[in-house]
């Protein structure tokens, strides 16, 4: 017990502990079409059925689909507040809501790592979604960080396109070189390790 508290001694952690309210951190990674949006979706709409506030946001870059909204390539949506900063987040949050939603947490500053301890600090159940590599299959920061934070981590996979094996690759099949480019089927397809080039590469013809 006194070794506990050696780690957890602040008036206010304490007091957050003795109510039980405790928070955490869920990440939700893997590459494109691997069911992040779909598995994040699924826990705010289980939160909510559980009559939980829920706030959920997103970066401003993504605007595949409705702004005001999350939607998983198969067509599941939430809506969510869409923010330019990790600070502009944070400023949004409201004290009573008790779980927070992240989608494409790899668009978010560095200071999204920062963020995401406080909200868990203060007792609230953070749950973000993100790619963890980027095309080129290098790790997509600041997901890696999130990561070794997170008290919870799953790792969802794809289908290859190509041979059927499990995807853990996002293949751009489009020919731009930037770390950043917003697309769906039309830029990227999931492949296996097999299968993947850390390059654009034609798309498998179906
Ligand atoms: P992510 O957020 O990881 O990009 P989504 O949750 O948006 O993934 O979409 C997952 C859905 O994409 C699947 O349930 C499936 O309907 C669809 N899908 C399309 N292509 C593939 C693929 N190659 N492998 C698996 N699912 C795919
Ligand atoms: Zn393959």
């Amino acid at each position: 017990m006194v070794e506990e508290f050696a780690f957890d001694n602040t008036e206010e952690r304490r007091k957050i502990r003795q109510n039980g309210e405790v928070g955490w951190v869920e990440v939700i990674v893997g590459s494109m079409f691997s069911g992040k949006s779909e598995e994040l979706i699924r826990r705010l709409r289980r939160a909510q059925i559980a009559r939980q506030k829920v706030q959920v946001f997103k970066p401003k870059i993504d605007d595949r689909y409705s702004i005001e909204q999350i939607a998983s390539h198969s067509g599941m949506t939430h809506i969510s507040k869409p923010v330019m900063t990790a600070a502009e987040l944070m400023a949004q949050i409201k004290s009573d809501t008790q779980v927070v939603g992240i989608d494409e947490g790899q668009f978010f500053d560095a200071e999204i790592v920062n963020a995401v301890n406080e909200l868990a600090n203060s007792g609230k159940r953070v749950i973000i979604a993100g790619l963890d590599q980027d095309y080129t299959g290098k790790p997509f920061e600041p997901m890696p960080q999130l990561l070794s934070v997170a008290e919870f981590i799953t790792k969802t996979h794809a289908i290859c396109v190509k041979c059927g094996n499990t995807a853990n690759y996002s293949q751009r099949t489009s020919d731009s070189k930037e770390r950043v480019e917003v697309g769906a089927s039309d830029k990227y397809e999931a492949r296996c390790r097999k299968c993947f080039v850390p390059r654009p590469d034609a798309p498998t013809i179906l």
